[in-house]
């Protein structure tokens, strides 16, 4: 079975992960069942931060190592939170912390411009100087809700509009989620791309 460390400490993402990997035959290892430090990302986009993360990733345990770099991007705040959405309250925060500075930035607009969207930039590195890193990209359109709704999923997935399903992120299955989420197709996108791979 092939081996990949996955660059990501965030409790979420590393149960996403898990679930749409199951059917493969990858064996997904978290860095931090390696003692692999976190990597500071410094990048100004998504795939920088995401190359960061997995080269790091790679470096410290000679493995293969994928990083999803993921935030939720909202029209009326020109694209804020963004690659910042981890810390939108401040280094450290929460993210019930951060869903509610992302209520308060939005206080008193209207439904119409709440528009918002998730991105999930994967990249895979064969090794820590791979040069032809595999990147996957995708998003999820959605709106920001005024009031959270529903406790499953993570991050801001209860302030996340899901039009077609008539309720919040947080408030979909597993299943109904990955079906439609940016990591659901991010990861489906890598799993053609890695299948015709040999790492
Ligand atoms: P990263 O770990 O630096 O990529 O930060 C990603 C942040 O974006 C997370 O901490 C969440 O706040 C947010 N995020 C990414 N994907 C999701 C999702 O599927 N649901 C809810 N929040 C998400």
């Amino acid at each position: 079975m092939n081996k990949i460390v996955l660059a990501s400490g965030n409790k979420g993402k590393l149960r996403e992960f898990a679930e749409l990997f199951a059917p493969m035959n990858i064996e997904i290892v978290p860095q931090s069942d390696l003692n692999v430090p976190e990597a500071e990302e410094t990048g100004q986009t998504f795939v920088e931060n995401a190359i960061i993360k997995a080269r790091n990733a790679a470096m410290h345990t000679g493995l293969p190592a994928i990083a999803d770099d993921s935030g939720i991007e909202v029209d009326y705040l020109l694209g804020a939170p963004g690659i910042y959405s981890a810390r939108y309250a401040g280094e450290n925060a929460s993210d019930e912390d951060n869903l509610h500075a992302l209520l308060s930035a939005l206080n008193g607009v209207p439904d119409a411009e709440r528009i918002a969207r998730y991105q999930c930039l994967l990249v895979m590195m064969r090794h820590s100087k791979d040069p032809t890193p595999l990147i996957c990209q995708a998003d999820w359109q959605g709106q920001v809700l005024q009031d959270p709704m529903g406790d499953g999923g993570f991050g801001y997935d209860p302030i996340f509009w899901v039009a077609e399903e008539k309720c919040s992120a947080a408030q979909l299955t597993a299943q109904q989620k990955h079906a439609i989420s940016h990591r659901g197709k991010a990861i489906r996108q890598f799993m053609r791309l890695f299948n015709d791979e040999t790492i």
